[in-house]
């Protein structure tokens, strides 16, 4: 007999095969308004803004964002063009996500329907709260715990109010980093698991043995009287590598240029949300940070290390430094952070080339897999922790390969009485506990 009180209805407005555009909408049969699980965007091939599926204000209770990602935070200020539903975040999502927002809508404003009020609404309805704090919201339990992906990134444990357990991954990192923890699983009983699936089918290589070669690497180089670019996302990766170098190669003359400066700052004000508070400051009181062009026209000519945004080499000071130093064959650039097929980044790995830009480079080239989310063998991890009351795995948040080869492995773990989800977007879920 299925206990009909706890039936939850899960709707995929976003993220249903694809890297980005979260979006997951929970109602529980016993409330008219559900909870909206992260509410994020994606980019087409020409870098224009895709939205997720429209949700009415009216039926929101409340929005849950999992990170400051603009894939999971991007498209939350369009809940408030007619409405003014809550969003539930920690502190440093909010402060990263604020920043990432007002760059986003300096960059492609045009393509966006909401504007820098609709941004203020959403921060004038806002609750931020820590990890192991419970709230309660329209009879939805709401708990967030690290999730070890960027600073302030949670897991969220929601209860419905008929009961319904769930557990949402948002992005998810299962190993600890130089700055955060890994991502922290409660002991609890979860019916439901909604997992993401970014690298549901790729095992990374040791942490420990690709920081090692990259920094093996830079030395080479340095010693060689080269100049190293290490093109970085501004939130996380850049931070990381600044960890890394200062506590593995502290001689090492290391700049940073762009956004990540700003992001730094974020994360030395929300000192609890980090591993080691400590040990960041001194990393960050170890690097010199990039104030305007007088340095940016310098900086490069000696044996340095320069971090630098756009990670996929998009644009940003990264690119004014490729330009600078791709000619010289004693330089390196080594990339640090996924590349999608459609970038710049991607192109140069390739071809030692970028086309439209006409740079062709001589310098050493070399990527290495820093990732800020588990492989298959962490997802299945979660899996596995939870695999005595789980009775539904929704997979999302990854490219249908991946997904599907996660939902064969998922299966050999948790057997057949667990229904395994890939959906669609748009679709709907009926699920049971
Ligand atoms: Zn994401
Ligand atoms: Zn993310």
């Amino acid at each position: 007999m299925v206990d009909m009180s706890k039936i939850v209805k899960v709707k995929i407005l976003g993220s249903g095969g694809e890297v980005g555009r979260a979006a997951i909408f929970v109602n529980d049969r016993s409330n008219n308004k559900g909870v909206l699980l992260d509410y994020g965007i994606n980019f087409d091939e020409e870098g224009l803004p895709r939205f997720p599926e429209h949700i009415r204000p009216i039926d929101v209770g409340a929005i849950v964002v999992s990170h400051a990602h603009l894939d999971h935070i991007g498209a939350v200020p369009r809940l408030y063009v007619s409405g003014k539903p809550l969003t539930i975040a920690t502190k440093p999502t909010f402060e990263v996500g604020n920043m990432l927002i007002k760059d986003f809508l300096k960059i492609s404003g045009y393509y966006v329907d909401y504007s820098e009020d609709e941004v203020l609404s959403m921060y004038e309805h806002s609750l931020s709260i820590d990890y192991g704090e419970e709230v309660e919201v329209n009879g939805y339990t709401i708990l967030f715990t690290s999730a070890g992906h960027i600073i302030g990134s949670s897991l969220t444990y929601l209860e419905t109010p008929s009961g319904h357990r769930i557990l949402y991954t948002g992005d998810v990192n299962t190993i600890q980093t130089w700055t955060l923890t890994k991502a922290e699983l409660w002991p609890m009983k979860i019916d439901t698991l909604i997992i993401e699936s970014t690298y549901g089918r790729v095992k990374h290589p040791p942490r420990h043995d690709t920081e090692r070669r990259l920094i093996e690497s830079i030395e080479e180089v340095l010693d060689s009287g080269g100049t190293v670019l290490i093109p970085a996302f501004s939130v996380g990766r850049s931070q990381e590598v600044i960890s890394l170098l200062a506590a593995e190669l502290p001689h090492a003359r290391v700049y940073v240029d762009g956004m990540a400066r700003d992001i730094t700052e974020i994360y030395l004000k929300n000192k609890k949300f980090l591993r080691d508070p400590s040990m960041f400051s001194k990393a960050v009181e170890n690097t010199k940070f990039v104030k305007g062009w007088q340095d940016r026209r310098r900086i490069w000519r000696k044996p340095v290390v320069i971090i630098a945004s756009a990670g996929m080499l998009k644009g940003g000071p990264a690119l004014y430094y490729l330009k600078k130093i791709a000619d010289n064959t004693r330089n390196a650039v080594f990339l640090v952070s996924y590349q999608s097929p459609d970038s710049p980044g991607h192109e140069i790995l390739e071809t030692g080339r970028i086309n439209e830009l006409g740079i062709e480079v001589k310098a050493r080239l070399q990527w290495f897999d820093l990732s800020s989310h588990a492989g298959k063998d962490g997802l299945l991890e979660i899996i596995y922790h939870y695999r005595h009351t789980l009775k539904n795995i929704v997979i999302i948040h990854g490219e249908d390969e991946s997904r599907t080869y996660l939902a064969n492995e998922a299966r050999e773990i948790v057997g057949n009485d667990v229904n395994i989800y890939t959906p669609s977007n748009r679709q709907e879920l009926i699920l049971e506990t």
